[in-house]
């Protein structure tokens, strides 16, 4: 009898896992190829991609600092001190406050204007003086942002300053994918999101997703990782720079504290945790903290994250809880888990 029984919810469980449907998605918002491949029952996972497409334009259309209708368009072009904004957006801008405190500003969307000024919205790259980063830096100061705690959709901002939410829009787009994915019932998904990778569940065969971590100077991926339920998210400086007249590398993360592209040791960093926003926004904290800020913030935030680092000197840092999971695929210089 016992027997029988366990053959037959074997046969229920191969029977429900067979008749999950793969479904593909890619498109491109926010300025990125975005891929999802979903697993789910008869037409659930196709219905699911395709609201998440519907749902991430939408966030695009509320956070573009491009498209005149968004929140931040009017936000940054405008004189008014007090906004009403979209639920989205009041919620972007909560965490990204708290997380701007918590890493002494190494997370600073009001850095926009300082941004723009070396080019890289236009791509037409300049070495701004240092008198006009001293003037645009006492733009930045994001912790002059009040948003009123009645009411949620009510921000103040100082004249002049300007928002973007480069640093943790995908990650954030991430996070409203899985919540439709979960939503619509899918218990196995993949998400891209311009290297941004989330899963949801393992893989339909109860295994965990394995995702490559990037090599920064071409070829293969120099590690791979296995993870369910989670995000890994990585920030590097190899992908948007520009080569300055003084033949130095200027890169697309900036350094509140200097109004410049970062400059230190390091080629990417890797977020491994459970919530794309925190993932997108720690990568790009802990490579504008160099390495040993950088492991010091992990240390005493609790560990509540999991990282890669990989410096210019091929070496790689890693959290130590990660040694089940991740495999070097590269010839590294040294290799230091940390605990
Ligand atoms: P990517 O978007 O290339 O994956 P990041 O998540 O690290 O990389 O985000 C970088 C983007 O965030 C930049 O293009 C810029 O718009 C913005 N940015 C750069 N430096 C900072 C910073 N220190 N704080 C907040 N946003 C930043
Ligand atoms: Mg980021």
């Amino acid at each position: 009898m016992k027997k029988s029984f366990f053959l037959l919810s074997a046969f229920i469980l191969l029977f429900a896992s067979c008749s999950d449907v793969n479904e593909q998605i890619s498109f491109t918002a926010m300025n990125t190829y975005m891929a999802v491949r979903s697993y789910g029952k008869g037409s659930s996972a196709k219905a699911a991609n395709a609201r998440i497409k519907e749902e991430i334009e939408k966030l695009e259309n509320i956070i573009s600092v491009t498209k005149e209708e968004s929140d931040l368009y009017k936000i940054n072009n405008s004189n008014l001190q007090t906004f009403t904004l979209q639920p989205d957006t009041a919620f972007l801008l909560e965490e990204t406050k708290k997380i701007y405190e918590k890493t002494d500003g190494a997370l600073n969307p009001a850095l926009y204007p300082v941004i723009k000024e070396w080019g890289f919205t236009t791509e037409n790259y300049k070495i701004p003086s240092e008198e006009r980063i001293r003037e645009l830096l006492s733009l930045t100061d994001f912790s002059k942002i009040e948003i009123s705690k009645e009411n949620l959709l009510l921000i103040k901002k100082t004249s002049g300053m300007q928002l973007d939410f480069g640093a943790v829009g995908k990650g954030y787009a991430g996070d409203l994918a899985v919540k439709i994915l979960k939503e619509s019932g899918i218990k196995s998904a993949l998400l891209d999101f311009g290297g941004n990778i989330q899963v949801l569940g393992t893989k339909p065969d109860g295994k965990d997703w394995t995702v490559g971590i990037k090599n920064p100077w071409g070829g293969e991926p120099l590690a791979a990782v296995k993870l369910s339920d989670s995000c890994m998210i990585t920030s590097g400086g190899y992908e948007r720079f520009f080569i300055g007249e003084d033949g130095k590398r200027y890169i697309h993360i900036f350094d509140g504290k200097t109004g410049s592209p970062v400059e230190n040791n390091l080629e990417s960093v890797t977020i491994i945790c459970k919530s794309g926003l925190y993932g997108d926004a720690l990568s790009t904290s802990l490579f504008v903290m160099g390495l040993d800020k950088a492991v010091d913030f992990w240390r005493s935030s609790g560990r509540d994250f999991d990282f890669v680092i990989i410096t210019k000197d091929k070496e790689i840092f890693y959290s130590k809880n990660l040694e089940d999971s991740l495999t070097l695929l590269f010839d590294f210089a040294a290799r230091y888990p940390l605990e």
